[in-house]
């Protein structure tokens, strides 16, 4: 079996498609997680605001709940909710909470 010859490598360090950082997921390596009460939840949106990852969707003026791909478990969401409608629940590691 012939292998590739280096002429056949992308080059390194280039960003061959603009717009990709939505494919990297940035949230493996969280340790807590973000749980949301819709019924506490009185659509405020500051945690929407507060997100520093941009996490929380919102949609006709209302939270969708919380992207768990690109969530960090920093907490400050569940810190800034007035209603407490977001608790912070830590990571399952092997099968133990
Ligand atoms: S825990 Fe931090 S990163 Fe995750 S949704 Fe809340 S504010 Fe955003
Ligand atoms: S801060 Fe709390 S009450 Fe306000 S939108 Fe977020 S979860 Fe709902």
């Amino acid at each position: 079996m012939k292998g590739k010859s280096w002429k056949n490598l992308p080059e390194g360090g280039l960003i061959l498609e603009a717009g990709n950082s939505v494919a990297f997921k940035t949230a493996d390596w969280r340790t807590l997680t973000p749980e949301w009460s819709k019924d506490k939840c009185i659509n405020c949106l500051k945690c929407h605001f507060m997100c520093p990852e941009g996490a929380i969707p919102v949609k006709g003026g209302k939270m969708q709940g919380i992207d768990l791909n690109f969530c960090k478990g920093c907490g400050i969401c569940a810190a800034e909710c007035p209603v407490k409608a977001i608790t912070m629940k830590k990571e399952c590691v092997n099968g133990k909470a």
